[in-house]
């Protein structure tokens, strides 16, 4: 299905050479998020000064805004080793095992979407955690043995989109919470300048702008845009991406004036149309879009909320008058009725 392909796509390009090649690897190639990044560097700054390793830390925030990026340069300008896994992805216990056992002192673990970890992987961690300790049993029945194991002192990095799943006592146990924001228009356009240097494209100021102010938000749909926007100029125009190009490109990808792609329209027009603008409870909304309500939640309506297109109450799901306006549906008279 076409809205599944699209955010499908975002997915499959993040796995890409290219994209990692488009990672900042320090702190100052690091654009944005500027008071967060102050107070990080001065938790880096105090480690190293203090010679210890970092406090457990979670990076929360909508996907695609740095997350992983900000591991892996943590791990950089610490001058330590990264090893990454993600919550689905550790099914017993035993798949931490081997990969505790070999940190060495302030390496990090990187565990994405953590709040996805099973319960016995989830209290297997809470000794490491704690204490750099874990207990895990060898063979069964009455050969069964307890073996402990002190490990090295490592920071584990959790990240997350949705911090209200965390469990309290694996909250309880990371020192240290950065939330991550969507960006500025401007951080955006700088990203994008920063990108299209790296892929050796042509951008004016004005081209970057274009695409930044509708890239939601998020640095990840940025580059995916200009990566767009690139093949465009390059097939229709001369090269070159200036504002023009960039508006031209972004109409035939279906990104509106406010950067909404169809998935986005089409999350609004269910409301809307089929739920007289709400409220409606996130599985009807779902199983009327064919979409798992997850990838709702997680992925489509961040954003919408964020500009005020969506609003979340006990009773579900609203359609603002301002998605109403943009959609171009209904008379202020007719909207103030519905709300
Ligand atoms: P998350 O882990 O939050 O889903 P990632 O760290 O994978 O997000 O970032 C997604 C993409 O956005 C990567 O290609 C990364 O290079 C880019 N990116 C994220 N934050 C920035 C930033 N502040 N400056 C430049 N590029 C960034």
């Amino acid at each position: 299905m076409k809205r599944e392909e699209d955010i499908g796509q975002e997915r499959f390009e993040d796995e890409g050479l290219l994209f990692l090649s488009l990672r900042p690897k320090n702190l100052s190639d690091y654009i944005g998020q500027k008071e967060m990044i102050g107070n990080l560097a001065i938790s880096l700054e105090a480690a190293k000064v203090r010679g210890e390793p970092l406090d457990h830390i979670v990076f929360y925030g909508p996907p695609g805004l740095g997350k992983t990026t900000l591991a892996h340069i943590i791990a950089y300008e610490m001058g330590v080793k990264i090893t990454t896994t993600s919550g689905p992805s550790l099914e017993r216990a035993g798949d931490l095992v081997g990969i505790l056992t070999n940190l060495q002192e302030g390496d990090i673990l990187f565990i994405d979407e953590i709040h996805r970890l099973p319960r016995v992987v989830e209290e297997f961690l809470y000794p490491a955690m704690e204490d750099f300790r874990i207990d895990f049993v060898i063979d069964k029945g009455p050969y069964a043995k307890t073996i402990n194991f002190n490990l090295k002192h490592f920071t584990l990095i959790g990240a997350t989109t949705r911090a209200g799943l965390i469990t309290a006592p694996l909250r309880e146990r990371f020192g240290i919470f950065y939330h991550l924001d969507f960006y500025e228009d401007e951080d955006l356009a700088e990203i994008i300048k920063r990108s299209s240097k790296i892929l050796d494209i042509e951008i004016d100021d004005k081209g970057a702008f274009e695409i930044g102010r509708r890239s939601r938000g998020t640095p990840r749909i940025a580059n995916r845009l200009l990566k767009r926007v690139r093949d465009y100029a390059q097939i229709q125009a001369e090269g070159v991406i200036t504002e023009e190009v960039a508006i031209s490109a972004l109409k035939t990808l279906k990104i509106d004036e406010l950067g909404l792609s169809q998935t986005d329209r089409r999350l609004l027009e269910v409301i809307i149309i089929h739920y007289d603008g709400g409220p409606v409870g996130i599985n009807a909304l779902a199983a009327t879009m064919h979409e798992e309500s997850e990838t709702i939640v997680e992925m489509v309506e961040p954003y919408l909320l964020k500009i005020g297109f969506l609003k979340r109450t006990s009773r579900g799901r609203v359609a603002s008058k301002h998605a109403y306006f943009h959609l171009g549906f209904a008379q202020e008279s007719d909207i103030q009725k519905k709300s």
